[in-house]
């Protein structure tokens, strides 16, 4: 078993069903062999430590099943947010930027190819950041002086467009409290970035997005969907991921959240409603108070408005 659910579920699977061999968390695929080997000489393979700086920058994917047009690039890892009622931050440990050179020759090895469509992916793409500098101070573990560029999302948004104007460049997620004027105007600039965000809101009211501590509010949110308009027009698509029924939502709440689906007029929204997962900081500090009648009539009501937009 690998990946982020392996970490979790490790000692379940290990100790209590005993029907696994090999458990490897998201960090430490590179390990795989020595796993393999030992579950191979009757021992467990187990490796889930997370790691700070791991990102398989050097290591190219095989695409298996790819239809050989559009691809996915992992321009990082993990998260530095603590949204309440998410696991990520858990089971993938710190968020660690890709070396964006490895991430421009992966995208021109993939056109050379034949792909004509890469999407930037990570968790929380507006916080991209890396430097030399960091980068070798995460290797080498020793402190440097000298202070160079830094190199952002719009930066790194810039680089892979330029790979070539025929290269259609999409990205995902972004995360309301970072996404910046910088990468809207890069946006602008280079027409073969598509113009399409997918900007989570989870709910349209201030005092729940407070409880999920998203660290934006409504105002901010709104804000940001403006300078989505006004930089890029209204033809550029926004999608959205919405959570009905979370701890506490009275009905008023929640029509702020079809009053924010009003506004936005999201083109597309990955629509849950709100089930507690363990460990989390929400499953610890609220109570998941919302009757499960009541999270699923608010969920049919929101995806009946998104029908309708
Ligand atoms: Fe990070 Fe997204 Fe999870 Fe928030 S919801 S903690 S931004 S992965």
């Amino acid at each position: 078993v690998l990946g982020c659910m392996a970490e979790r579920l490790k000692d379940k699977l290990l100790d209590e069903e005993k029907m696994v061999d090999v458990v490897v968390g998201p960090d430490a695929y590179r390990d795989l062999p020595n796993l393999v080997s030992a579950a191979e000489d009757g021992n467990k393979g187990v490796n889930t430590f997370l790691s700070r700086e791991e990102t398989y920058a050097d290591i190219a994917p095989v695409r298996l099943n790819s239809n050989g047009v559009t691809a996915f690039i992992s321009i990082m890892r993990g998260c530095d947010n603590m949204c309440s009622f998410c696991v990520v931050p858990f089971t993938r440990g710190r968020e660690r930027s890709r070396d964006p050179h490895s991430i421009v020759k992966e995208a021109q090895d993939l056109f050379d190819q034949g792909y004509r469509e890469v999407t930037l992916l990570g968790q929380n793409v507006d916080s991209f950041k890396w430097s030399p500098e960091e980068n070798n101070k995460a290797r080498l573990n020793k402190k440097e002086e000298s202070v160079s560029e830094v190199i952002n999302f719009a930066n790194l948004l810039e680089m892979v467009a330029l790979v070539d104007p025929k290269l259609r460049v999409r990205f995902s997620t972004s995360h309301p409290k970072d996404i910046t004027d910088e990468v809207l105007y890069t946006m602008k600039k280079y027409e073969n970035i598509c113009k399409y965000i997918h900007l989570p809101v989870q709910s349209g009211n201030s005092r729940v997005l407070d409880l999920m501590n998203r660290t934006y509010d409504r105002e901010w949110y709104l804000e940001r969907v403006s300078k989505i308009r006004e930089i890029l027009g209204e033809s550029c698509g926004i999608s959205s991921d919405m959570i009905t029924g979370f701890c506490t939502e009275t009905e008023e709440e929640h029509q702020d959240t079809l009053t924010m689906m009003d506004i936005v007029k999201y083109d597309f929204s990955y629509m849950f409603y709100y089930s507690e997962r363990p460990g989390t900081l929400a499953a610890k500090k609220y109570e998941d108070d919302i009757p499960l009648e009541v999270k699923k009539r608010r969920l049919s009501e929101i995806i009946y408005k998104q029908s309708k937009l």
